[in-house]
């Protein structure tokens, strides 16, 4: 599963090669997309792209000439948005599929086409298909952003509520920083870095966190993505952007996935146990 970095990497590579052009046609590839690709040829054909947004890991399309219309993309497990120039480079990405898949577009796994006016074209392909793309008003898409609470990245972002909100909880600092209403974009890896950075064990419930630790938790979680976005991240092997930038970030995860090797500051072996039923990697010596 794509964490937010990658969302976000995708996101301004869509962004770069989107906006500003307008949509001749949208084509179903696969049955399930039917009824959703009539929708969108009556509501958005014709219309221009403004901008692809984010909250959390849920892309947002908007467009010049009608903003009570929107498209909700989510990549979910396998999904990928890939456009295709008038040169047939590929930009954009997703979860990675095999080379064969990308020699030919649409590929096996395409589900959805967007034909633009410019001839360049862009898929949406999802292996697994739990990926969405819905079309909704304002009024939806304001629900669908009032699900996530803020963002680490905020320049702005209400420390003082979000220390309330954990000082409430007597669920471990682990599912309080998985929930996305409590605090957007922090997925199962990056959270067990920024409990490893902050030195607080998983477990530790959310009534036992200090003022001075809840203000820490939203600076390393800041300094964690901001770092993971600009290494152009990607999830393991499973997940590149298509310009072949491999993301190195997971070369500097400091904790997830080193179970059984060295602390990098204390030298004792790195733990892995479950914490609300997702993996989680710390060290015993540092995080208390
Ligand atoms: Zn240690």
């Amino acid at each position: 599963m794509p964490e937010l970095p990658e969302v976000e990497t995708v996101r301004l590579q869509l962004m770069f090669a989107i906006a500003g052009k307008t949509i001749s046609t949208v084509k179903s590839l696969h049955p399930k997309y039917a009824t959703t690709v009539k929708t969108l040829n009556k509501k958005i054909k014709g219309l221009t792209i403004a901008r692809v947004d984010r909250i959390g890991k849920l892309m947002i399309f908007a467009f010049k000439e009608n903003n009570d219309v929107y498209l909700l993309g989510h990549l979910k497990m396998t999904g990928q948005f890939l456009v295709e120039t008038k040169d047939k480079d590929l930009t954009g990405g997703g979860h990675t599929l095999s080379e064969d898949d990308y020699k030919k577009l649409p590929g096996r796994h395409s589900r959805v086409q967007f034909d633009f006016t410019d001839g360049t074209r862009m898929f949406f392909n999802d292996m697994r298909m739990f990926g969405y793309l819905h079309l909704v008003n304002k009024e939806g898409m304001l629900a669908a952003k009032s699900r996530f609470g803020p963002e680490p990245l905020l320049t702005n972002f209400p420390i003082s509520t979000f220390t309330q909100k954990v000082q409430r909880s007597i669920r471990p600092i682990k599912a309080i920083l998985l929930d996305q209403t409590v605090i957007a974009g922090l997925g199962n890896i990056y959270v067990d870095e920024v409990l490893f950075q902050t030195k607080i064990v998983p477990t530790r419930m959310g009534v036992e966190i200090t003022d001075k630790e809840a203000k820490e938790l939203v600076k390393a979680s800041k300094q964690i993505l901001e770092k993971a976005i600009k290494a152009g991240e990607t999830t393991f092997q499973h997940f590149a952007d298509t310009e072949d930038k491999k993301g190195n970030f997971t070369n500097q995860l400091k904790v997830f996935g080193r179970q059984n090797t060295p602390c990098l500051y204390c030298k004792n072996d790195i733990k892995k146990t479950r914490v609300t039923g997702r993996g989680t990697h710390f060290c015993e010596r540092c995080q208390k």
